[in-house]
């Protein structure tokens, strides 16, 4: 069987996925380029359940790890219009035992990086990546002094993607005017697997479980508020949205802000390249969808290689394949959670009737919840 040479850009959460996965198929040698990441010790990502399998296939992961919390429940707490709606999701409306599990991204990283060390087919180069040469013949990444020649590169290097750039693939990027906090809190009270979202007009604030009696916490709101914000006037807010459901909290003295913003690019490939994860589409931390939106890039290409070993994975019968196979999931992605987003942080009166019509309508119908709970989930595409 020929064999191919296929180069990851970027070492994240994604990249080291990626390489992992495909290191499966037997006519495939990888090169892993980028230092491996440093993650904010608060930074958790919830993996829906439909993408843990992939991770369960290449690292030593369950659900039932003591590093892992199980999603069970999601309330919304509607508190934009004068009367607060609540809505509840439980996962056991869909026969599954959790939505989601919820790990920290240190923890993740650790077991990735475990595992690329002691693959025999991905060789990691600890180096970043400065330019890369590339046209529908050849794809060539330069790395001190040395060329290296691959058939295709898999662009894992985020949103200020150098592949992207390099191959002038064209992106719509909004910069919002919010900014996103990470911390954690302890609670008094048991989470009861239950991640809470606190939606007020221009903020949101939402707590995911992380250990028994603590929760990380995501509270996007404007730049000059939360600069505002001494631990205790965090500790104060998160007390009075989230204690009646959690109990007595403590917020850790540290956090960390990130700015909100979102990218979407108008193709996924270009020459011998293709984008997956942050390079190819970033979207606000709702819904727990970013992080999987990229596994779903993984797997889309692990199946398109593994069904065509005798093509070329560089040819552009390969990349545009890619680009066709992944186009209507991240677009559809993109504009809910946008369009979400922005009707929660620019409350206005069309937005109003659209929200209230929407909530009324999920606390009401059986069939709208099923279909919102799969869309959400992606049990159905
Ligand atoms: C607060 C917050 C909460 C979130 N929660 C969730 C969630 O619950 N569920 C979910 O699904 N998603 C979530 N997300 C989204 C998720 O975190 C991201 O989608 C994911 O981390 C992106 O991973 P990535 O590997 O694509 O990008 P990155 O993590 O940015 O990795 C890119 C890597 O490429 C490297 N790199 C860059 N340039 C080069 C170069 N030239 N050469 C070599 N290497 C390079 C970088 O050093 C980096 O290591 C959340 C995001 C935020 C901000």
């Amino acid at each position: 069987m020929k064999q191919y040479n296929i180069a990851i850009v970027g070492s994240g959460i994604i990249g080291m996925t990626c390489a992992l996965h495909l290191s499966k198929l037997n006519n495939i040698q990888i090169t892993l380029y980028g230092m491996f990441p440093k993650h904010s010790e608060f930074k958790t990502t919830a993996i829906l359940k439909t993408s843990f399998n992939l991770l369960k296939q290449i690292i030593d992961i369950n659900e039932n790890d003591a590093t892992i919390q199980k999603l069970k429940k999601f309330k919304i707490i509607d508190q934009i219009s004068k009367r607060q709606k609540i809505l509840d999701f439980d996962s056991s409306e869909l026969d599954i035992d959790s939505f989601a599990y919820n790990i920290k991204d240190s923890v993740l990283s650790e077991k990735l990086i475990n595992q690329i060390k002691k693959s025999k087919n991905i060789i990691h180069v600890n180096e970043f990546i400065r330019s890369i040469n590339t046209n529908l013949q050849e794809a060539i990444i330069d790395y001190d002094g040395n060329k290296n020649y691959h058939d295709l590169v898999i662009a894992a290097d985020g949103r200020n993607s150098i592949i992207r750039k390099q191959n002038q693939l064209s992106v719509e990027r909004i910069k919002y005017k919010e900014n996103i906090l990470i911390t954690k809190i302890t609670h008094s009270k048991h989470h009861k697997n239950t991640s809470y979202e606190i939606h007020r007009n221009g903020s949101l604030l939402t707590s995911v479980p992380i250990e028994d009696n603590m929760s990380a916490i995501v509270y996007i709101d404007r730049p000059e508020i939360i600069s505002k914000k001494s631990v205790k006037s965090l500790d104060d807010y998160f007390n009075e949205l989230l204690g009646s459901y959690l109990g007595n909290i403590e917020t850790d003295e540290n956090h960390d802000v990130f700015p909100s913003e979102t990218i979407r690019v108008n193709k996924l490939f270009a020459n011998r390249c293709i984008l997956i994860g942050e390079s190819a589409h970033v979207i606000p931390p709702i819904g727990a969808q970013g992080l999987n939106l990229g596994l779903r890039d993984i797997e889309a290409i692990h199946s398109l290689l593994d069904k065509n070993k005798n093509i070329n994975p560089g040819s552009k019968i390969i990349t545009s394949k890619y680009n066709h196979l992944r186009w209507s999931d991240i677009y559809k992605r993109y504009k809910s959670v946008n369009l979400l987003y922005q009707s929660m942080m620019n409350y206005n009166f069309k937005n109003s009737i659209i929200r209230n019509l929407g909530i009324i309508s999920l606390q009401k119908s059986k069939m709208i919840r099923n279909i919102l709970l799969h869309e959400g989930m992606v049990l159905k595409n």
